[in-house]
């Protein structure tokens, strides 16, 4: 049965259209269950009927035949309780009723079953036979199991009538939040790239004309990626800066240049050529059993594709024409498509897929403009040309929008600038509350290039320096050496001020391409102080480069990540103290730093008394914690929905964090993205929150907040938070609270 159903899956899903991929799997259903007849109705959620989608082995049934909900029957009372009917004999049952012909008659045993997805019944399944006897369980298994990925089908095709109805009148989509803010622009397709598995084979007799020709193509392509990333430089993060270095090497590469050049010698035309020498490098590195390896044979793909459209068309991104305002709207976008668009021109980015955590939402995050994920599958070809309008605040768009609804965004598109304005001002404003209280405000960072813009945006200091994305870039453990120049440079330039530097944190979505973990829970398995504390010596080589590096301006702070006993965190201190006393013994400059231990996990937050008595501060990991608290992977796209740190769980859980850090008598720093959320932030100030850490970008809003509310504010609203039982109703309330302060219409509901 298991086959069956991965065969019906998998033949309906590659059909050509989905009035086949219903047939399909209608028939396949009816033979493998050895039925008289199999039928699939589908809802029509707008006049209430139930119509035949496919149907096999009646011959009355036909495909577009109606049954109307005014006339209650089996399959009304299966759509309405969303439950399974199994019934010896159809025909005894009260409710039963033949509209659909004679043919229907010769059948007795009948099964249904719903076709649900989000709640919503979407359609309705069923079988029939001509004997009189109940169906067998395995049989109501096998109906009950395909219905799942079958109500998906329809789902995506109600969901592509969606963007036909869309593009003829319908013009509002729903999507997550990615990037904050609200655009208007024109959408912008990533340019298409030529398919390197449809390049012909051809031969040559001008071999020397073809090898120009690739030259030429090679040299436009690198061209190209070094002026993207020239533009992109202070703006992406280490790992995409390196990707752009490792492309242009390969380009350049001289056994490249060689292999291509034999292949042009023996006969072929440049692009098969081309494409011969590219695959073959894909192919070798997909081989490997390296995760990290294999992601990168994609990479040398798109590179391929990049220099292949160039050979066919001698077109680069740069030629053609683009809008003023370009939305990037895409399945999914990588860094090489935003950088084919000059920064001053791209207004917002839009994605089929992904989620807040996605790799471009963080860097649409990071430039300031406005993104909104995860619409779902839906055609997009058509839509090239036409005017959308972004709102990242309520993960939104519409797509030729009424003059109203254009008018009322460009009103808070202006509201927008002017606050911008106002935050601009607030730089060199303590974060200071109405009655006087003051906010140690912190800004984090993760790169040397973070440095220019966390020291002007109007923080306290660094209050978490990410080191992972150092040891990422490398090809192996970062030296001593090379660690200390990194972290002098980042405490000197914020001194006296404090800056917070994590021990590193890898495992889990942040893997070392030259030390590879294959885990099948990567975040439940072998990350941060787990990985450091089982090597020793890399992690007392890195304490050493910070004590070192904290010698004279000694405003370093050292945290650890990802504590989940309390003797882990007595050995990490234990090696800390060791580093120190190596330094001291050689007669390195060296100085003691304050320590903190970050909670991420709910042993950790639980134990918080008792790990906060061991340190001089606690660092709660509000994107972890949300992660392992509420058990949903902060990096999965499929259940971004339910990762929400407003969830009521989680603020219980923070609450007793703070109550445990409070007792020991240290001050608890939030941190993660949830403290560079305004609301938030508020709420955990009001649950006594001692500092709080926000990203650059959305520090001066964090800031805005705080000036606008006295502590008791806070403290009320957050006593009421408590107190509620949904993340919806948490919401409410801070966005009410905002909204009475006259943030209203920047916030949206998102917050
Ligand atoms: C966190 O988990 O909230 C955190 C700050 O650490 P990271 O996002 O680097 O895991
Ligand atoms: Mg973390």
């Amino acid at each position: 049965m298991i086959e069956a159903l991965r065969r019906i899956v998998q033949e309906a899903t590659a059909a050509t259209d989905f009035p086949s991929a219903l047939t399909i799997a209608a028939t396949q259903i009816r033979d493998t269950l050895e039925v008289t007849a199999c039928t699939i109705y589908l809802v029509d959620q707008k006049r209430r009927e139930l119509v035949c989608g496919a149907g096999i082995g009646l011959t009355l049934v036909a495909r577009g035949q109606v049954r109307r909900t005014d006339q209650p029957s089996l399959l009304e009372w299966i759509a309405e309780r969303q439950d399974v009917l199994n019934l010896a004999d159809a025909q005894q049952h009260p409710r039963y009723q033949n509209t659909l012909g004679t043919d229907e008659e010769i059948c007795h045993a009948f099964l249904g079953v719903p076709l649900v997805q989000d709640h919503q019944t979407l359609g309705i399944l069923v079988v029939r036979d001509t004997r009189i006897c109940e169906f067998q369980t395995m049989e109501v298994d096998f109906l009950v199991s395909i219905a799942v990925p079958l109500a998906h089908l329809i789902h995506q095709a109600t969901l592509d009538g969606v963007i036909h109805a869309l593009l003829s009148g319908v013009r509002s989509l729903s999507g997550l939040p990615g990037a904050q803010g609200v655009a208007i622009g024109t959408i912008t397709l990533p340019y298409r790239l030529a398919d390197l598995d449809r390049v012909p084979n051809r031969s040559t007799s001008d071999p020397a004309a073809e090898e120009v020709a690739l030259n030429t193509a090679i040299s436009a392509v690198d061209e190209e990626l070094r002026s993207a990333n020239e533009q992109l430089l202070s703006l992406l993060p280490p790992s995409e800066q390196a990707m752009f270095s490792a492309h242009r090497l390969l380009l350049n590469s001289d056994s490249l240049r060689a292999d291509i050049n034999t292949r042009i010698h023996n006969g072929l035309w440049a692009p098969a050529a081309w494409r011969d020498a590219i695959l073959a490098r894909a192919q070798a590195l997909q081989q490997t059993n390296n995760p990290y390896l294999n992601a990168r044979a994609e990479d040398i793909r798109d590179l391929g594709r990049r220099v292949l459209r160039h050979l066919y068309t001698g077109a680069t991104d740069s030629s053609r024409a683009l809008p003023e305002h370009c939305v990037l709207l895409a399945e999914e976008i990588s860094v090489a498509d935003f950088a084919t668009i000059p920064p001053d021109q791209l207004a917002a980015i839009v994605c089929l897929r992904g989620s807040a955590l996605s790799h471009i939402a963080i860097l649409a995050r990071a430039i300031g403009i406005p993104a909104v994920m995860n619409l779902g599958d839906r055609p997009i070809n058509g839509l090239a040309g036409h005017e959308i309008i972004v709102d990242g605040y309520q993960g939104r768009v519409f797509i030729d929008p009424d003059p109203a609804v254009r008018a009322e965004y460009q009103r808070l598109i202006a509201a927008e600038t002017e606050l911008a304005a106002g935050l601009d001002k607030l730089r060199d404003l303590p974060a200071e509350m109405l009655d006087g209280y003051r906010v140690p405000l912190y800004v984090k960072a993760g790169l040397l290039s973070d440095i220019p813009s966390a020291s002007n945006c109007g923080a306290d200091g660094v209050g978490l320096y990410r080191t992972e994305f150092a040891f990422m870039i490398r090809e192996s453990f970062p030296s001593e050496e090379e660690q200390y120049a990194i972290y002098q440079q980042v405490l000197k330039a914020f001194a006296p001020k404090p800056v917070t530097i994590r021990t590193l944190d890898i495992g889990g979505d942040k893997p070392l391409p030259y030390y590879p973990i294959d885990e099948n829970n990567p975040f439940l398995g072998w990350r941060g102080l787990r990985f450091t504390l089982d090597h020793p010596k890399i992690f007392l080589v890195q304490l050493r480069a910070m004590l070192r590096a904290n010698a004279d301006s000694k405003n370093l702070r050292v945290l650890f990540p990802m504590i989940t006993t309390v003797e882990e965190l007595d050995e990490a201190l234990r090696l800390l103290t060791q580093a120190y006393r190596e330094l001291e013994a050689e007669g390195t400059p060296a100085a003691r730093p304050q320590v903190g231990a970050m909670i991420e996990v709910p042993s950790a937050a639980w134990q918080a008394a008792q790990l906060a008595r061991r340190v001089d501060f606690l660092s709660v990991g509000t994107n972890d914690l949300t992660q392992y608290v509420l058990a949903v992977d902060r990096d999965n796209a499929q259940v971004a929905r339910l990762y929400d740190h407003l969830h009521p769980a989680l603020l219980k859980t923070i609450a007793h964090i703070l109550a445990g850090g409070h007792q020991a008598g240290r001050p608890v720093q939030l941190s993660g993205e949830m403290a560079s959320d305004p609301g938030a932030a508020l709420l955990l100030l009001g649950m006594g929150a001692d500092s709080l850490n926000a990203s650059p970008a959305s520090l001066p809003r964090v800031k805005w907040v705080i000036r606008r509310f006295a502590r008791a504010q806070a403290c009320a609203l957050a006593e009421e938070a408590l107190t509620l039982e949904t993340t919806d109703q948490i919401r409410r309330l801070l966005n009410g609270a905002l909204q009475q302060a006259g943030l209203g219409e920047i916030v949206h509901e998102s917050i």
